[in-house]
């Protein structure tokens, strides 16, 4: 738990390792965190990323940073919320987990996570911060090289859920 940590802020602007990007399947871009991801990458990002074909919901796959200052961009498609009976908890927990063992394999000791699937794709905030928080803490248990993982929150709101879902996680260790 002493590895996670909750910040408000631009995930952009982030000097780790690695960010996580919320991608869509396409990896092409899109709105949200996506879109000031690519801006700030600029355009070598669009254009690592057309070499996969796509990816998988729940999956995850890496590039360089290019203009940013983190290193490297982990690219996960996180589910569409359509009521919950639809994957979208497991797929969520992949998104984490896959995202986080990339990282690791490509020697990362500190990464930022955006808040996944909790914007456009309507993922219910507390579910969401619990399933993302529990991933990480089990994931960071088997990391050779990741240390410190930050949740980045955009808006004081997200911020919030997670730093209390993860004081509630401390509380009751
Ligand atoms: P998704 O399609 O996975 O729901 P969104 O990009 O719509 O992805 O939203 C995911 C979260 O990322 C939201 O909480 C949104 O406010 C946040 N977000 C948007 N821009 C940024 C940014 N530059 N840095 C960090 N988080 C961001």
């Amino acid at each position: 738990m002493n590895k996670i940590q909750i910040i408000q802020g631009d995930i952009t602007a982030g000097r780790v390792d690695a960010i996580v990007n919320a991608a869509n399947t396409t990896l092409l871009g899109g709105g949200g965190v996506d879109g000031a991801i690519h801006r700030a990458a600029g355009p070598e990002l669009f254009r690592a990323c057309l070499k996969f074909n796509g990816c998988p919901t729940g999956e995850a796959r890496i590039t360089p940073g290019f203009q940013l200052p983190a290193n490297y961009v982990i690219h996960t498609p996180g589910p569409i919320w359509r009521g919950g009976q639809f994957q979208e908890a497991p797929l969520l927990a992949a998104c984490y987990r896959n995202s986080l063992r990339l990282a690791d394999q490509s020697q990362c000791q500190t990464v930022d996570f955006p808040s996944i699937s909790t914007g456009v794709y309507a993922f219910p905030l507390e579910q969401a911060a619990q399933i993302a928080l529990q991933t990480l803490e089990t994931e960071l248990q088997m990391t050779l090289f990741v240390h410190r993982v930050r949740i980045v929150g955009y808006d004081a709101h997200t911020t919030e859920v997670y730093q209390t879902c993860l004081n509630r996680m401390i509380s009751s260790d």
